[in-house]
């Protein structure tokens, strides 16, 4: 079969340095998907414009340059900052192929594929750098180990994928890089574990782009928090170097979201399910890290009937959560998998008794975070669209996590787009989403 020759694209960079770092970010797309940089309009089958809107003197130098890559090659894709400036583009050259604003990556590799789309080769193209992915293309999981140490009592875990096995810092650096390339805005890090991320290999010093960085949560969050995108994080324990995250979430470069299945409050039950990081002190960490991150959502699961657990304990549990105050919550009633060592615990729960303490626990929770939701009517908060239609735009805000938590159901959002984030005022609540309408968009960098 013949292989066809790689499709060529010009690209002109204008403006300052952040859009001559959109320009990279483009032309390293462009490179991962094996189209060639032309060196001349000649030689190109497309032009790419970025250009600048900042002053009268930059638009007109803009709108030359769209003109000249038109009258020398004739199929221009305009993004930058002069995209974003109304329809002064289109008015003036109404021939360009699309026109995107600035930061916008993905949306000018959508209009490239339309118009100059690549042939496929099935011996390179086996695999996109950015991996294969099954969320939508704003979002993505970074998976940074597999397995897990611990040995809870209720599952089975650990004996399916065996102990933890962290990968290189450096090759989950580079994967997030990618993601972020190919126009990821949230990255959501899951492990079994997160917090002991490097233990199995003593926090040894990986590197990425030619820096050391040791392979640890905190390091790993730190460097994550550079690449300019939402990071949430899933499935930390509360050890106590979780502690050192929270000033980053605090300072606004990483979600102020903490994921942490507390699964119990009873010190007994939790030695029963031999629970990692299972202390006392839970409470007094929570009111701490709330001191330091005020905007902080802690999102937890437990599990109510565990063998063993009385009524007593049960309802300590209910005090707990309401102490503990957190936004979002799921419990399930103990149910026994099949070779989990908790089942050979005595006093078993009573199937009815179990779901009954299950609903009961989600009742509680469930006024709490209605009565937490409705604090935010009125704040105006930051979002990511997810989806648009005609009714408007679902999105999500730093507190909700794709699937599992809640959304934000914005009205009169149809001019919204898929992926990007906005401001929104928040206008109603229940206990699970909220209600907003837009109040203008805001790009993160
Ligand atoms: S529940 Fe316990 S044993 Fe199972 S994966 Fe989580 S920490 Fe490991």
């Amino acid at each position: 079969m013949p292989i066809s020759p790689p499709r060529k694209v010009g690209f002109v960079s204008l403006g300052c340095p952040k859009a001559t770092v959109d320009s990279e970010l483009i032309l390293t797309q462009l490179r991962a998907e094996g189209y060639i940089v032309a060196p001349t309009y000649k030689d190109a089958d497309l032009v790419v414009v970025n250009t600048c809107g900042f002053i009268d003197a930059a638009v007109e130098e803009s709108l030359d340059a769209i003109g000249e890559a038109l009258a020398e090659n004739g199929r221009v894709i305009v993004t930058g900052c002069l995209g974003a400036k109304g329809d002064i583009v289109r008015e003036t050259h109404p021939k360009v192929l699309a026109v995107t604003g600035p930061h916008a990556t993905a949306a000018v590799m959508d209009a490239v594929h339309v118009h100059l789309p690549q042939p496929h080769d099935p011996h390179l193209d086996l695999i996109p750098p950015q991996g294969i992915r099954l969320t939508p293309r704003h979002y993505a999981y970074l998976k940074i180990s597999e397995g897990c140490n611990h040995r809870c009592t209720f599952c089975i875990i650990p004996s399916m994928r065996g102990d933890l096995v962290s990968r290189p810092i450096g090759d989950v650096m580079k994967e997030a890089e990618n993601l972020v390339k190919a126009g990821v805005r949230e990255l959501l890090v899951i492990s079994q574990d997160t917090s002991a991320y490097g233990v199995d290999v003593k926090y040894r010093t990986g590197f990425w782009n030619g820096r050391p960085i040791k392979t640890r949560m905190t390091e790993l969050t730190q460097a994550l928090a550079g690449l300019g995108v939402w990071v949430r994080l899933h499935y930390v324990y509360p050890y106590p170097h979780v502690d050192e995250v929270i000033p980053l979430m605090a300072e606004g470069r990483l979600l102020p979201y903490l994921d942490v299945p507390f699964q119990h409050a009873s010190p007994r039950i939790l030695k029963l399910m031999k629970r990692p990081a299972n202390s006392e002190g839970t409470l007094q960490r929570i009111r701490d890290w709330r001191a330091i991150c005020p905007d902080l959502t802690i999102r937890s699961t437990f599990i109510a009937g565990f063998p063993g657990e009385t009524e007593a304990e049960f309802e300590a549990l209910l005090e707990f959560l309401e102490e503990a105050q957190l936004d979002r919550v799921g419990c399930f009633a103990y149910s026994p998998v099949e070779g989990a060592k908790a089942n050979a615990l005595p006093d078993p729960v009573p199937k009815e008794v179990r779901e009954e303490r299950q609903a009961r626990f989600m009742a509680v929770q469930e006024k709490i975070s209605a009565a937490r939701l409705k604090k935010k009517v009125g704040q105006t908060i930051t979002v990511l669209v997810d989806t648009v239609g005609p009714e408007g735009a679902i999105a999500r805000s730093a507190a909700d996590a794709p699937e599992i938590d809640g959304r934000v159901i914005i009205a009169k959002g149809g001019k919204l787009k898929v992926g990007e984030f906005a401001r929104v005022k928040v206008t109603r609540s229940d206990a699970h989403d909220l209600w907003a309408t837009p109040s203008g968009p805001r790009a993160v960098s």
